[in-house]
C-alpha cells in the first residue's frame, strides 16, 4: 500500500478524490465524521496527486521495501511558495526536499 490516511487530521474536504486518475479515494460517513478512505490499495501507483491536494497533510505516502524506502513516510505541504517533500526514515530522522514549482519542469 503506498498511500495512508491519518483521520485525526483529515476533515472530510474532498480535494484528493477529485483527482486521483484511478478514483481510488472516496469519502464516508462514520463515527468520526466524514473522513476519506481508500478503495482499492492495491491499484494505487504512488502518483502523490493526492498528497498535492491535501492542506492538512493528511495523505502519506509509504516508501517501502520495494522501492528502496526502507519503510519511510513522505508527506506534503505548500510553503513560502514551495512545495516541500519530507521524508521521515524509521530511525525518526527527516529530510526535507524543497521543490519551486515554478521552475521544476524547467530542462
Ligand atoms: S497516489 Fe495517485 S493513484 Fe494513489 S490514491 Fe493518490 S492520487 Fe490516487
Ligand atoms: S484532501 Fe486531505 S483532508 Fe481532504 S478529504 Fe482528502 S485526506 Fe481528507
Amino acid at each position: 500500500m503506498s498511500i495512508r490516511i491519518d483521520k485525526s487530521k483529515c476533515t472530510g474536504c474532498g480535494a484528493c478524490t477529485r483527482v486521483c486518475p484511478g478514483n481510488l479515494l472516496q469519502i464516508k460517513e462514520g463515527n468520526e465524521g466524514r473522513k476519506c478512505s481508500i478503495r482499492c490499495s492495491q491499484d494505487c501507483w504512488g502518483c502523490c496527486s493526492c498528497l498535492k491536494e491535501c492542506r492538512f497533510q493528511a495523505l502519506q505516502f509509504f516508501l517501502g521495501a520495494d522501492i528502496g524506502g526502507r519503510g519511510a513516510i513522505m508527506t506534503f505541504r505548500k510553503t513560502r511558495g514551495l512545495n516541500e517533500w519530507e521524508v521521515t526514515l524509521p530511525s525518526g530522522e527527516r529530510k526535507i526536499v524543497d521543490i519551486d514549482p515554478g521552475s521544476a519542469n524547467k530542462y
